[in-house]
């Protein structure tokens, strides 16, 4: 199947054979067909699979069918996106598959000020973009009527509900009318985000692709157990590595995400941190730097890393486990846009040993063990309460990590905001940045190796002799020291306080 047969409006044919796009990815072949024909549908899916174009486009195309002015304050299409990184990338979407279309569209998120987005809603568009919370403010303020919306699209449910915005989420749909097309788009299906589906869909289709079990398949994914006062040295070790070329490095708190990026730039390895306390211009610029390769790491938290749409990732390092497995999955996603393979590496010390655990129900395998220097018995074999975080005192993470006492459901970003269910969260202020422009800079392979994709134990073993070379005889002693120190040394000076 082409995008030929699929008869689109020539503008929006045109705008695809501009994007050098020919054959619908399999979410596109499935999915527009139905939705050229008005069916409400569930889309279980993740990003980097096409989804955006699959709603975007027959949405576009239905539009013309029924033509409508522009209406100030009234859209027609509303897109529900649980970050600000993430509907600012379907904003460009927007802009990129309607360009020769007639439609406005613009995008609204909290975490900035108000009055651009009310004077672009305040001139008429016929699509709005928005995550939650803005969204509701705007409404509550009278700039925004929802009750003319004609196709309503739910991005990401399941990430929606992670972040406690299941309230705004049901108060948006409450407001939409009872006429409308709905799409509901989710990676994963849980008894919560199902109930959340029926509330909103009706006789929906279901169109599920590439299944999370086949993306993480796609992905070489090895597990170095460690002792948290080693993942400097170990990080340091396999950055050294030169095939390593463009890296996303995940960890669970803000703080540690710049712990980690400083430490990297006083060893010369040019890196940022991306997070929630960081200002829009600063995410906007760090993602344009490593996309264009003048950045060769970019440490982010969950949820600012959420759609970050780089290809070529050549690696996803989990510095620290997610305490939620699904996040284990978004992860390292990232290193396998576009049907391309990735490699994941994951650090996993004692206290993560049953999030690994969680991680391997959720994904069905395990997880390959590597060799290093740095390898710990202790966090392999590590169960009972030495498994899991210790419970947070007072407030403040106790020892050497801030990953202690944080429950599934919140999350390092997850500070301030708007109340919801009892829980603070950040909400839009979480996230993202302005995706455009794309990466410039083409770069190799995503394993940069001469297209060689070493088989697994091998590349884990390339890993254990390229360490041991390229270390010099201070941190060789140092480490040697700290390899024998299995139950991990407090004192360490790489202990990751946060
Ligand atoms: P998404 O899952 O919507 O975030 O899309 C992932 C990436 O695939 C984006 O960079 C899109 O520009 C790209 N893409 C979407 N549809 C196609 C297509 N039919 N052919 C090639 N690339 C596509």
């Amino acid at each position: 199947m082409s995008f030929d047969d699929l008869n689109l409006i020539y503008p929006l044919q045109r705008a695809l054979k501009e994007e050098g796009y020919t054959t619908p990815t399999p979410i596109q072949k499935q999915s527009i067909p139905h939705l050229l024909g008005g069916r409400d549908m569930i889309g279980i899916a993740q990003t980097g699979t096409g989804k955006t174009a699959s709603f975007i486009l027959p949405i576009l195309h239905n539009m013309s069918a029924a033509h409508r002015n522009t209406r100030k304050k009234y859209p027609r299409v509303l897109v529900l996106a649980p970050t600000r990184e993430l509907a600012a990338q379907i904003g460009d979407s927007f802009s990129s598959y309607g360009r020769y279309t007639r439609y406005k569209h613009t995008v609204i998120f909290g975490g900035v000020g108000q009055g651009p987005q009310v004077k672009a809603i305040s001139k008429g568009v016929d699509s709005l973009v928005a995550t939650p919370g803005r969204l509701l403010d705007l409404v509550d303020q009278g700039h925004v009527n929802l009750s003319e919306v004609e196709y309503f699209v739910l991005d990401e449910a399941d990430r929606m509900l992670d972040m406690g915005f299941v309230n705004d989420v049901y108060k948006v749909v409450e407001m939409l009318p009872q006429k409308r097309q709905s799409l509901f788009f989710s990676a994963t299906m849980s008894p919560d985000v199902s109930k959340l589906a029926r509330k909103m869909l009706t006789n929906p289709v279901t169109v599920e692709v590439t299944p999370q079990a086949t993306t993480v398949e796609r992905i070489d994914q090895f597990v170095f157990f460690v002792d948290s006062e080693n993942k400097n040295e170990l990080i340091l070790q396999l950055l050294r590595s030169k095939h390593l070329e463009c890296v996303l490095i995940f960890t669970r708190t803000k703080h540690r995400a710049n712990k980690v990026a400083q430490m990297l730039n006083k060893n010369r390895i040019p890196a940022d941190a991306i997070h929630g306390n960081k200002s829009q211009t600063h995410r906007t610029k760090a993602l344009q730097d490593f996309r264009s390769g003048k950045l060769r790491v970019l440490v982010a938290t969950d949820i600012a890393a959420r759609g970050i749409d780089v290809e070529d990732i050549s690696h996803v390092i989990n510095y620290d486990l997610p305490n939620i497995p699904e996040s284990y999955v978004h992860r390292i996603g990232r290193t396998a846009r576009a049907g391309a393979d990735g490699t994941a590496f994951s650090f996993c010390a004692a206290d993560e040993r049953d999030f690994l655990r969680e991680i391997e129900k959720l994904i069905r395998m395990e997880v390959e063990i590597a060799e290093h220097e740095y390898h710990s018995e202790k966090a392999k074999n590590a169960t009972g309460d030495n498994a899991k975080p210790a419970p947070r005192q007072y407030g403040r993470p106790r020892g050497s990590g801030s990953k202690r006492g944080q429950g599934r459901g919140k999350n390092g970003d997850n500070k301030g905001g708007r109340k919801s269910g009892g829980n603070n969260r950040n909400k839009d202020k979480n996230a993202g940045n302005n995706a455009s422009p794309k990466k410039s800079s083409p770069k190799s392979s995503p394993n940069g190796d001469g297209n060689k994709k070493p088989k697994r134990n091998m590349k884990a073993k390339s890993i254990q002799s390229h360490n041991s070379r390229s270390k010099n005889a201070s941190t060789r002693q140092q480490s040697s020291s700290q390899g024998k120190n299995k139950g991990g040394s407090p004192a360490s000076r790489f202990g990751n306080k946060t």
